[in-house]
């Protein structure tokens, strides 16, 4: 056949250890053979950015935004043990952390939905998507303990000196407190990357926070996200037949759990970090969840939401064989592609990203998996592939679609 065209480059992040290797794989056997793949590339491996001094994350990022669509391997965040593994220069910080930062991003986790995972919540016909607010709150907050009687205060001093303040509280012993921020320019990114995005997947938006209780900090959410809306998104999501709404958080949990799913879930941070586990747990596996880092302007960087699977990495180096799953990794390839297809009109190529969706669902619903869905799966005797039988199943299933 004649190999599908691209005109803008795809931005493409690669990564660390054992989805390094199936990066490779994957383009080797599912991309490669089908598409004329043009991508600006990067090595964001932990050896290159050494090399760099992590210059080359700061130019992936930018690259990201200079194209409007990046696809990522998972990459290694160095720790103390990692700094001694690859003898670091320095202890570089998270890549994620410094593309979102310029991206000025948010988050977007959805799970992959196939038939024989079944998600724990029986009503659950639709995966759900949650997107959480990455700035400030409890995650920079300043805490203290209280070592006995005193009046604790919360003071602004404006640049002119002016002041504002409240008492938190008049302890009569010892206690604890806490200050949070946040930021309405960070708070305002976030709407509008929610809306962007619920609008490029034609889904309902929810946002919920406790404003009842929280009357200043969680209702500037509530009104920034209102404010945003009507301003800018109104028409649209009206043109797109789908609605915005708000809620208390409490009411939200309760909805979602009643819900069908098939809907964007907005969560400030600390609700974000805890409602994803919960979600993907409820789905069934992290190796089948996708990510989408979306910014205020509709630049998108698809990735796996889980790690660089290590514990494989090792075994895969001592020869011994692996069966790690390939799928989430293979769908922010296919996010990429559709993206660059539906910006660029190569519907050839949107096509393509579709076909491969399938042929990895079709491969695992008809029995054929790896280990780790294998464990969880309700279908009777599933087959085990190793890593690479896997994908050279998914690429059995694609060619189908071609021949
Ligand atoms: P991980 O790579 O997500 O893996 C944790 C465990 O989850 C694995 O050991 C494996 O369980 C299971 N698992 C995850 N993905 C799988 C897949 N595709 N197929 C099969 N099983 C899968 O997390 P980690 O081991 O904590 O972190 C490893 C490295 O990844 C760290 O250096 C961390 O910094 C990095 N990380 C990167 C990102 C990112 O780039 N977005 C995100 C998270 C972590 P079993 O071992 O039981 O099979
Ligand atoms: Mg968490």
């Amino acid at each position: 056949m004649e190999k599908i065209k691209m005109t803008t480059p795809l931005v493409e992040m690669d990564g660390d250890e054992m989805t390094r290797i199936l990066w490779q794989m994957i383009k080797d056997e599912l991309l490669c053979p089908f598409v004329d793949l043009k991508t600006d590339y990067y090595d964001l491996g932990l050896e290159h950015r050494n090399e760099t001094d992590d210059q080359v994350t700061v130019d992936s990022a930018n690259a990201a935004k200079k194209y409007g669509v990046a696809v990522k391997c998972a990459t290694i965040t160095p720790n103390a043990a990692r700094v001694k593994e690859y003898d670091l220069k320095e202890m570089w910080k998270s890549p994620n952390g410094t593309i979102r930062a310029i991206m000025d991003g948010t988050v977007f986790r959805t799970p992959i939905v196939v038939k024989g995972i079944e998600p724990c919540v029986r009503n659950w016909k639709q995966p759900i998507t949650i997107a959480r607010h990455a700035y400030g709150d409890v995650y920079r907050n300043v805490e203290m303990k209280i070592p006995g009687a005193g009046k604790a205060e919360l003071v602004y001093t404006a640049k002119d000196g002016t002041q504002i303040k409240e008492t938190v509280f008049d302890f009569d012993g010892p206690g604890v407190i806490q200050g949070q921020h946040n930021l309405e320019s960070s708070i305002e990114s976030f709407a509008r990357s929610c809306f962007t995005y619920a609008l490029d997947k034609k889904q309902e938006l929810w946002f919920a926070s406790k404003d009842t209780i929280s009357k200043k900090y969680d209702h500037t959410f509530k009104d920034i996200f209102q404010e945003i809306f009507d301003r800018e998104y109104k028409e649209k999501f009206e043109q797109a037949g789908i609605t915005y709404f708000y809620t208390l958080i409490d009411d939200a949990v309760a909805r979602v759990m009643k819900s069908e799913g098939g809907f964007i879930w907005a969560c400030k941070n600390y609700d974000g970090d805890v409602m994803s586990d919960m979600i993907s747990s409820a789905f069934g596996s992290l190796a089948m969840m996708t990510s989408v880092l979306v910014s205020p302007d509709g630049c998108y960087e698809y990735e796996a939401a889980h790690g660089t699977v290590q514990r494989h990495y090792y075994k895969h180096l001592e020869g011994e064989e692996t069966s790690t799953n390939s799928v989430a990794t293979i769908f922010a390839w296919t996010g990429a592609l559709r993206k660059r297809g539906q910006l660029d009109g190569l519907w050839d190529l949107a096509r393509f990203a579709d076909n491969l969706d399938q042929a990895c669902i079709d491969v695992i619903e008809s029995g054929k998996m790896t280990k780790d869905l294998a464990l969880i799966t309700k279908l009777e005797h599933p087959t085990v592939l190793n890593s690479k039988e896997f994908i050279l199943a998914i690429r059995e299933e694609l060619e189908k679609h071609y021949a």
